[in-house]
């Protein structure tokens, strides 16, 4: 795996900057203002995008803000210029999901993907622009999409990942009827600055518990678990060089007004007195497939490079994880072509350990 690949195999469109919530470990610079997308923006993604969905699977990933605060009739333009090929899935945070979303989903054939921490005491966190707890409208929301028969994915955001979480977190889960879950342990990213500094052993256990929760009742499609082993059962095969893809993805963010962010959404609307706004180029003046075809020459991402050719050369566990998020380095290291941060030991190196004890621990006697 050497540098970028010219074509992604998904985009991520910022609809609106807009967020209704005002969750404590958010991200995002301007979710307090509307800006929203023009159409003329999606109409030159989709430009790039639709030739490229005739001939692989491709993705495009409404992501916010809040995607949903944009409205129905604002997203429905947006999505107008992309063919029938393209998927649509939303990120959401399902507060203002009701039946008229419902269908909006299905006319538009969008998938869905909720954020959501856990049972109500585990997303404190989450809260309205007036501060008051938003669960009871997450969950409003999830009960719209299940009353649809609309299958949907979760995410969750982990800030303590005590002993007992992970196994609260995947009950939880079934519960609510997700097809698949993604868990983040909390990022030190943007303009959350909180720390996530975690004991190892802690992370470990929390990755091997929810290994052994998700064995117990395997109905969901564990994200990060579901990878790990397919590496685990690579690296047996012999096979695990084959796994990462030849280049990285580049994972496009289209920012509200048209401007393109590669490998990390989180880096979109940030500026940095050396490395500028991070991004490559605007589709409203250049093509997508000619801003990536040049993306490499980003000063930043030049450097990232760099530092993924560091992590290959120095860590144990670069066949898995492939060198990392360039906006985990920049937020925690300053710059990009450091190796390691405390995202990936929590979220790649401890996942793995955590994985791998688990099966230690569940050996048949005499293996
Ligand atoms: S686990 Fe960390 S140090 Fe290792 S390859 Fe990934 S980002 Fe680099």
């Amino acid at each position: 795996m050497r540098g970028l690949a010219a074509v992604p195999s998904y985009v991520v469109m910022q609809p609106t900057t807009l967020c209704n919530l005002d969750c404590a470990y958010c991200y995002l610079p301007f979710r307090a203002a509307d800006r929203r997308m023009p159409v003329a923006v999606a109409e030159a993604v989709a430009a790039s995008v639709n030739p490229w969905a005739v001939s692989a699977r491709f993705s495009v990933v409404w992501h916010g803000g809040e995607p949903l605060a944009a409205g129905r009739e604002q997203l429905a333009a947006l999505m107008a210029p992309f063919g029938p090929d393209v998927e649509h899935h939303v990120q959401t945070n399902a507060t203002l999901i009701d039946d008229a979303w419902c269908e909006f989903f299905v006319t538009h054939r969008v998938r869905v993907s909720v954020s959501v921490d856990g049972p109500r005491e585990r997303n404190g966190d989450r809260v309205t622009r007036a501060g008051r707890p938003a669960y009871d409208r997450i969950v409003r929301g999830v009960a719209a999409l299940r009353r649809h028969a609309l299958p949907f994915s979760a995410l969750a955001v982990v800030n303590d990942p005590a002993p007992g979480r992970a196994a609260e977190l995947y009950d939880y889960c079934l519960d609510l009827g997700c097809e698949v879950l993604g868990v983040n342990i909390e990022e030190t990213e943007g303009v959350n600055r909180r720390d996530n500094v975690h004991d190892p052993a802690v992370v470990t256990g929390f990755w091997a518990e929810l290994v052994a929760a998700w064995r117990r009742k395997p109905q969901i499609h564990l994200r990060e678990v579901e990878w790990s082993l397919r590496y685990a059962a690579a690296v047996l095969d012999g096979t695990a060089d084959d796994l990462l893809p030849r280049r990285l993805d580049p994972i496009p963010t289209i920012a509200h007004d048209g401007s393109v962010v590669v490998l990390s959404p989180e880096l979109a609307g940030f500026t940095d007195p050396h490395y500028g706004d991070f991004s490559s180029g605007n589709v409203l003046t250049t093509p997508l497939h000619a801003i990536l075809a040049e993306a490499e020459r980003t000063n930043w991402v030049g450097e990232f490079l760099t530092g993924v050719e560091a992590c290959r050369s120095s860590c144990p566990y670069f066949g898995f994880c492939g060198g990392g998020h360039a906006a985990n380095r920049y937020f925690e290291l300053g710059r990009f072509d450091g190796t390691e941060t405390e995202h990936c030991r929590n979220s790649k190196i401890r996942l793995l350990e955590g994985v791998l004890e688990h099966a230690r621990n569940h050996q048949s006697p005499g293996v």
